[in-house]
């Protein structure tokens, strides 16, 4: 006989991942319970792009409008803004209950039962749910299982989460003045973004990395501008550096952080507190075993996003590959796609996921860098835009820019056609030019097709520009 389920889908999780089954399911037919044992949006809202996100506008609105010289140069004359924490992070709140209660407000539209509590997988089908408010448990059933539960920061050994000193981005909310001095361990997306926040509140920041470069994974040369930008802030960068010890002095309210570099030996670094930013681990402490891990230590899931739990899925920062919400949100509609229509799960190596880093100017790639496309042996050419010489930014004095391309030869229907693979930009509205150069990456497009195609003049900076590249490359500094 064959066994019957309450709900056709539970979906473990309610941040971009898990709403994104949610809604999708339901739309699709389906009956669907949600778990969430915080609060809805998850880290997403919570803890990840909408404060971080807001901080960094807010903080760079002050920063434009504070070059009072640059401005009496458009004709206006302001006095020099300041900005007030407190009521950042009050806007920030705000921006967070407006989030929850439109995910609220779309399950229920879609008639979604949402429960607040922790959820435990008992066997295949069947979830167990202490329930937040009263504590009371109670068993759910359904045809498919959707784990969105997310990663949480990883910690360093030497350094463990302290609540006056040591922080991460889950309790950095904690920190409700600026802080004196901050030094950030890490200088990957949410360290940068975060620095230049700090450094613009007025804190001195330093960060310490073992990478050689900033950005993480991003082309070491166009992430190497920003690098300069920041230190010409006052923002100070230890790369290639290991941490080996943290102080905690409570009576003079300040960590010593030593730390080892190839250059320079053994240093040290005072500063009010230490923010944590060396990565993202999966919450796995509440999964059965028969649930197995990577050896990332993420949730192992086949071609199609199915666990070796039978029935049991998973999605989002909870598997291997970037922690971006835009990957949790694409990987939630092929997940409903193949649970209801059965619809073949895309394969996952050839998407083309975009990464942005919203300091100032952004930071934003799609496609490999350069280094890894050496490292790989892959023949590719590259080509570099200054965008200071182009289009509306001559009308801007202060505007500045980079754009990489990178392109090599793809064997198509016997002819040999240099494509785009990648596409960098180090430039104001980064993370908006990309959606361009996603489609040029996806679909493989020759550089020449730019040259053909009209775009709106003036325009600031587009992929049209890089056909003409030998023309502009002679301007870059
Ligand atoms: P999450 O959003 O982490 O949601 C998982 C949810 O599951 C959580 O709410 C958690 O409470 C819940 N949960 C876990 N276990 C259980 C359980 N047992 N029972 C019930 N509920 C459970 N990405 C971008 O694309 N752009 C950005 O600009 C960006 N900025 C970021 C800035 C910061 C500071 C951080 C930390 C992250 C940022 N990210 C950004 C990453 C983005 O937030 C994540 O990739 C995204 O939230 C992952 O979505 P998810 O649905 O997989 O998991």
């Amino acid at each position: 006989l064959e066994e019957t389920f309450e709900f056709d889908v539970i979906v473990v999780g309610t941040g971009p991942g898990g709403i994104g089954i949610a809604l999708k399911a339901a739309d699709c037919g389906l009956k669907v319970l949600t778990i969430e044992k915080n609060e809805l949006g998850g880290t997403c809202v919570n803890a990840g792009c909408v404060p971080s996100k807001g901080l960094c506008y807010m903080s760079h609105l002050a920063d434009q409008l504070s070059d009072c010289e640059e401005l009496e140069t458009y004709g206006i004359s302001a006095p020099k803004p300041t900005l007030n924490y407190p009521q950042m992070l009050k806007k920030i709140e705000n921006a967070q209950d407006y989030h929850r209660n439109l995910v609220l407000k779309l399950f229920q539209e879609r008639k979604i039962t949402h429960v607040f509590g922790t959820a435990e997988i008992l066997k295949p089908h069947h979830v167990k749910v202490i329930h937040r408010e009263t504590k009371e448990t109670r068993q759910y059933s359904a045809r498919f299982i959707c784990l969105a539960c997310g990663s949480k920061p990883s910690l360093l050994p030497l350094a463990p989460v302290d609540p006056d000193f040591v922080y991460t981005s889950d309790t950095l909310d904690s920190v409700k003045s600026v802080p004196e001095s901050i030094t950030i361990v890490g200088a990957g997306a949410i360290g940068l973004e975060y620095g230049s926040v700090f450094s613009r509140l007025g804190s001195k920041v330093v960060f310490i990395d073992a990478f050689g470069s900033i950005g993480g994974n991003l082309d070491a040369e166009i992430s190497h501008y920003q690098q300069i930008y920041m230190e010409s802030k006052g923002i100070t960068f230890h790369l290639n550096s290991k941490i080996e010890n943290i102080e905690i002095n409570r009576e003079n309210r300040t960590v010593m952080t030593t730390f080892s570099s190839e250059s320079n030996g053994r240093e040290n670094v005072q500063t009010s507190i230490i923010f944590l930013c060396v990565g993202r681990t999966v919450h796995s402490d509440w999964l059965p075993s028969e649930i197995q891990r990577t050896n990332k230590g993420m949730i192992y899931v086949d071609s199609n996003f199915e666990t070796t739990m039978k029935g049991v899925f998973a999605i989002g920062d909870a598997i291997d590959g970037p922690k971006i919400a835009h990957k949790a949100e694409w990987e939630a509609i092929c997940l409903v796609n193949y649970l209801a229509n059965n619809t073949p799960v895309p394969s996952r190596d050839s998407v083309c996921l975009p990464c942005v880093i919203y300091t100032q100017p952004e930071l934003a790639a799609v496609g490999p860098s350069e280094q890894a496309l050496k490292a790989a042996g892959t023949p590719y050419t590259t080509h570099l835009l200054a965008f200071n010489s182009i289009g509306r930014d001559t009308t801007q004095t202060k505007s500045e820019g980079r754009c990489k391309i990178i392109t090599s030869p793809l064997f198509h229907q016997g002819v040999v056609e240099d494509v785009i693979v990648a596409v960098h930009y180090w430039s104001a509205s980064a993370g908006d030019l990309v959606a361009e150069a996603i489609l040029a990456v996806e679909n493989r497009i020759p550089l020449e097709f730019f040259g053909n195609v009209p775009h709106a003049h003036p325009l600031f900076k587009s992929l049209r520009f890089m056909h003409k590249v030998d023309l502009y490359s002679t301007s870059l500094q």
